[in-house]
């Protein structure tokens, strides 16, 4: 099924939407990306875009750090997108790929004084971590810190670590790399954030461990509060508090949540899914598919009846 994109204000074939070899943000990476899930829910025959507002508002984050301007507001770029999810007209699990790039054909190192572009394509995606509980190791490359390439935003350049991250773990017979900060505390995985379930309680990176604020974080902590009276704590996590924590697992727009049953060649808990772990999926699963009628304004869907 063929797909479309939005590209230099207008929808057009996904095959058409090409940028020049001399684009800046091709050479310095200086671009800000989303990455938005639209779930398909086949009883309502409906797509449900899970938290797209709060997406949009970190893009425009992320494009203040970089002084990218978008002539968009966050309402535009929600209508634009579900336009296009519209167009597309998926009956499955999608993607959507938002990126806010420079745009100009000079070279130079700079933000300043180059020109900005927006454009946001749309592919059917499954599972990420096609695994359903994941392997792990602790990379041997570090996130960035604040003042390197500040992580809370999705600085396109930020990616090149995290993907020889995910390559070494791969290339190493696993599934996920967990990546640690610069003085040795768990950050997140090379795509996902990290939970810990300790004593019955849930505790995370805190969002000052250079991480990026993940979106399914934010919806996991509410769901474990609200829904299971599970409060989260937030702090630095020692790397061997991973090895003996009860549950583990990682969180993600692609990755959903992703159970972790081993770290470094030490099984978590049993090894098995564990119980706090296999609740919060559910939960997830249904409030991501429009079943939760607590949880439908987190979900817009696509498909006008
Ligand atoms: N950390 C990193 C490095 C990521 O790339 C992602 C994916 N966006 C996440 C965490 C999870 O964020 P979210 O739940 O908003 O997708």
């Amino acid at each position: 099924m063929p797909s479309y994109a939005f590209f230099k204000n207008q929808f057009v074939p996904l095959a058409e939407a090409k940028i020049s070899v001399m684009t800046s943000a091709l050479h310095y990476g200086t671009a800000i990306f989303e990455g938005i899930r639209g779930n398909w829910n086949s009883q309502h025959k409906q797509i449900y875009l899970f938290r797209m507002k709060e997406h949009y508002q970190r893009l425009l984050k992320g494009c203040r750090v970089l002084k990218i301007k978008l002539p968009y507001t966050i309402d535009e770029l929600c209508q634009i997108t579900v336009e296009l999810a519209r167009k597309c007209g998926f009956e499955e699990d999608i993607y959507i790929r938002p990126l806010a790039y420079k745009s100009g054909q000079s070279l130079g190192v700079r933000v300043h004084d180059v020109e900005d572009d927006y454009l946001v394509f749309i592919i059917p995606w499954g599972r990420y971590i096609d695994v359903d509980k994941a392997r792990c190791i602790v990379s041997s490359w570090q996130c960035p810190t604040d003042n390197s390439v500040p992580p809370q935003v999705k600085i396109m350049g930020h990616y090149a670590g995290n993907a020889m991250a995910k390559s070494e773990a791969v290339e190493s017979g696993f599934d996920e790399a967990i990546m640690l900060t610069s003085d040795g505390y768990v950050a997140q995985g090379s795509g996902e954030n990290i939970f810990l379930v300790i004593d019955g309680k849930l505790v995370t990176p805190a969002t000052y461990n250079n991480i990026l604020p993940g979106i399914t974080r934010d919806s996991v902590i509410t769901l474990a509060k609200n829904e299971l009276g599970i409060e989260t704590i937030e702090r630095p996590v020692d790397r061997a508090e991973l090895y003996y924590a009860d549950e583990v697992f990682l969180t993600g727009t692609a990755a959903h949540i992703t159970p972790v049953a081993e770290i470094d060649h030490r099984q978590i808990g049993d090894g098995e899914i564990g119980e706090i772990t296999r609740k919060l999926q559910e939960l997830y699963a249904e409030v991501i598919r429009g079943n939760n009628p607590k949880y439908l304004d987190w979900c817009t869907p696509v498909y006008t009846k």
